[in-house]
């Protein structure tokens, strides 16, 4: 059988790999997008209880594709952040201008993220998916790349890009090395219901145990009379706590939260199952070989407190996509390598950035005590009277620092 030929081949059909899939056939740029999961399986509510931010920048970015369609009204603008140390006073709170009517991001749960890409990219034109399928051979070299599927289907492409999340088996066979490191820390996430009304505000609250962030959502089915509002909780223990914490019975463990929320949200209920991820970081040495490009959390993976990670791969995507049509346009293949170089300079820089600026943060609350506390909070007055660097981390959180991609401004390439 003759192998079917694209521009692009994709290993992973997450968040990422399926964006960059999407993009690149919105541009004309064939590609295939291969991935074992059972959409039956990832696209079922029990599959991940997560949501995600996503900031005001990646949401341009899907608006040019065409996946903003399909997300209109499923989720909750954040139009505030609020951070402090503990419940103590000296809190940190971004708000935009009046006259800026730009979310600091959207929050979708997951689930919602991944059915609306589903959709488009069934919709898309020019990219074919292999799911559930996986790659039983793949070779890169100087000429191409070649993969065999498990299906017995054969592929040939001019790049391959590795986006298989955070243990990726692309990044591995290239013999990229990663620094990693598990933090001691494990994210409990879940849904609650609640009586006060959290004004579209993402709380990030810093507990020395680790953080605790109530994220806005948009009510929820099943949500007691007296309780109709709902926020996502990301409760950041300890590994040592974690198994007493997810053994409490409901009561015990909601008890346990409103200690940690300090009843600002009057009464709370359980909305949705608790689940509980391992808290790592992980950062590829470099995010190219011949052939191939890493996007997302093949490339690179930090601590999910302010709700960055994924936007961080679409900043992968939106820069991919202008350096393979840009340089398509110039008459290169995708897999040139004077491409390849283009995007790692390009992504390097950012990554390392935001995720030391995500570890420090992680640490610098991390300190028990009550002079790291006052030197804190004094360190988040500060920034409250700043407005230079007030407006430095809203553009931070918004997604919208540093040398854009013109997809993340709302254009296409
Ligand atoms: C508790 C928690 C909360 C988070 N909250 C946020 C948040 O609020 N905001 C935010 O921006 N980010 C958040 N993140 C991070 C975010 O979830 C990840 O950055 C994001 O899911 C990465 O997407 P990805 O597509 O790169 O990888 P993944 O989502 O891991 O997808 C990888 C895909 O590759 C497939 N795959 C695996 N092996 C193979 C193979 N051999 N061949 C082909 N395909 C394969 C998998 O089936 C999967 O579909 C959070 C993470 C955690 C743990």
């Amino acid at each position: 059988m003759a192998a079917q030929r694209f521009d692009v081949i994709i290993m992973g059909s997450g968040l990422v790999g399926l964006t960059l899939g999407i993009g690149l056939s919105r541009h004309g740029v064939t590609c295939a997008v291969i991935d074992p999961a059972d959409p039956e399986t990832t696209l079922a509510p029990a599959f991940d209880g997560r949501v995600s931010s996503i900031s005001s920048a990646s949401w341009k970015l899907f608006q040019a594709i065409g996946i903003a369609d399909r997300l209109e009204g499923k989720g909750c603008p954040i139009e505030r952040i609020w951070v402090s140390d503990g419940l103590q006073p000296g809190a940190l709170d971004f708000a935009p201008p009046e006259d800026d009517d730009m979310p600091m991001g959207i929050m979708f749960e997951n689930r919602e993220t991944r059915l609306a890409l589903s959709g488009a990219a069934a919709a898309a034109e020019h990219l074919t998916l292999f799911q559930p399928d996986r790659a039983v051979r793949i070779d890169r070299s100087l000429d191409g790349v070649e993969v065999e599927l498990q299906s017995g289907a054969r592929l040939s492409g001019s790049l391959l890009v590795g986006a298989e999340g955070r243990g990726s088996p692309t990044r591995e066979g290239a013999g990229i090395t990663v620094a990693k490191w598990q933090y001691d820390h494990v994210a409990m996430v879940t849904a609650i219901h609640h009586e006060v009304n959290h004004a579209n505000t993402a709380y990030e609250i810093f507990y020395p145990g680790g953080p605790f962030a109530l994220l806005p959502m948009q009510p929820g089915a099943g949500a007691p009379d007296s309780q109709p509002y709902r926020s996502a909780v990301v409760w950041t223990v300890s590994r040592r706590q974690v198994e007493g914490m997810m053994a409490l019975g409901e009561r015990g463990w909601l008890a346990e939260a409103q200690k940690r929320i300090g009843g600002f949200l009057g009464g709370i209920s359980l909305a949705g199952p608790r689940f509980s991820y391992p808290l790592g970081y992980h950062r590829a040495s470099r995010i190219t070989d011949t052939r191939l490009a890493l996007a997302g959390d093949a490339a690179h993976g930090i601590h999910p407190i302010a709700g960055q990670g994924v936007n961080l791969g679409f900043r992968d995507v939106a820069a991919l996509i202008e350096v393979i049509v840009d340089g398509m346009r110039l008459g290169l293949e995708p897999g040139d390598a004077q491409l390849l170089t283009r995007y790692q300079r390009w992504r390097s820089l950012d990554t390392l950035s935001v995720t030391i600026a995500m570890d420090g943060l992680v640490r610098l609350f991390d300190v028990p005590g009550r002079v790291p506390s006052l030197i804190r909070r004094a360190g988040l007055a500060a920034v409250q009277k700043s407005g230079p660097l007030k407006n430095r981390f809203m553009a931070e959180a918004r997604g919208e620092s540093g040398a854009l991609p013109r997809l993340l401004t709302g254009e296409m390439v």
